[in-house]
């Protein structure tokens, strides 16, 4: 089969594999669309301790089961499918708490086991969810990186009621963050953003509040977009210093700072100011089984969709698209792969 492989680092290509054959309890699964996810580019780069050369990538994955092991009992061939790339024991103390995403077990397909970079991929059935006929493959492969964003907004969510919201950063996961806080009942979305392309994106699809970091007073603005009401909550989908600091400042008394962008490790940070005005910093890893089939659902029900802020291309394009991504030169949030 046909597969993108992640050789060195910023080196990726094609090359031959063997049509790998499901072992028991696994599905095979033509892939039909994957998506470039952040994760994927800062593994490619050499960032990222968890991937290591070399690896095939790729989890946001759809696709049609197209053969069984023995054992699988639920799919069948021919079945449209989603992969959730998160294998968790079950058995572990976070696992009985119910937060099966920080399972000390955990196998994530394409960084513990071959990815969806490929023709073909192979998980346990367990991990695979039959979509609706009317969602596309293209859509369908947003489920993963959308359950990561639905998590997050949640989980901010949890202290606020009709929050106004700022979203650091439009990559995939902030567009997500966006249209997730407007479902969940924000007031008001405002995003920041430094890619004109994105920005003007953004607009189009409807987000009224679109400031470009960098540009003049981004404070003041946002300032200016929030009104009266003020920010509650900050969702941090980049991650450096400078947002961080932004978050931490521009939040009304009682706010959320969530963190999903991990642009940075070490950050320093006003804690007294945190103390004095309760604000909560909180971070979201990943999704629960919950939060991945909820993802489905609004993707199913077409409350949120990729057009508009996405492209495709095929899998032998893939290495000049983690090339051009890492450089900063795409102005679409997220590519789909198609193999
Ligand atoms: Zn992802
Ligand atoms: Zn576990």
């Amino acid at each position: 089969m046909k597969a993108l492989m992640w050789t060195n680092p910023r080196q990726m290509g094609m090359t031959e594999l063997e049509t790998p054959l499901p072992r028991e309890g696994e599905v095979r699964i033509r892939v039909r669309s994957v998506g470039i996810c952040g994760s994927d580019l800062e593994g490619y780069l050499g960032h990222n301790s968890l991937r290591t050369p070399p690896l095939l990538m790729g989890h946001e994955i759809s696709g049609v089961v197209e053969a069984l092991g023995d054992s699988c009992k639920r799919l069948h061939e021919g079945d449209r499918v989603v992969v959730n790339p998160l294998i968790s024991c079950g058995t572990c103390l976070s696992c009985i708490r119910g937060r099966s995403n920080l399972c000390v077990n955990r196998q994530i397909v394409g960084i513990h086991r071959p990815g969806g970079y490929a023709e073909y991929v192979t998980v346990p059935e367990s991990c695979v969810y039959p979509i609706p006929d009317r969602l596309s493959f293209r859509s369908a492969s947003l489920t993963e990186p959308l359950a990561c964003a639905l998590r997050a907004a949640r989980r901010a969510f949890d202290s606020h009621s009709v929050p106004g919201v700022v979203v650091i950063g439009t990559g995939a996961l902030g567009v997500l963050a966006a249209y997730v806080s407007r479902i969940l009942g924000a007031s008001k979305v405002i995003l920041l953003d430094r890619n004109e392309k994105r920005i003007d994106n953004m607009k189009k699809l409807g987000f009224d509040h679109v400031i470009q970091a960098g540009s003049g007073d981004a404070v003041a603005q946002i300032r200016d977009a929030a009104g009266p009401r003020g920010v509650d909550i900050v969702i941090d989908a980049a991650g450096f210093q400078p947002t961080r600091e932004l978050a931490v400042g521009i939040l009304n008394a009682g706010g959320t700072v969530m963190n999903i962008g991990l642009g940075i490790d070490g950050t320093e940070l006003p804690v007294n100011h945190l103390i004095r005005q309760e604000i909560e910093v909180k971070g979201s890893f990943c999704y629960t089984v919950q939060d991945f089939t909820d993802a489905l659902e609004l993707l199913s029900l077409e409350k949120i969709h990729e057009r508009g802020w996405s492209r495709t291309e095929a899998l032998e394009q893939g290495g000049e698209c983690f090339a051009s991504l890492t450089d900063g030169l795409v102005g679409e949030s997220k590519i789909f792969l198609e193999p």
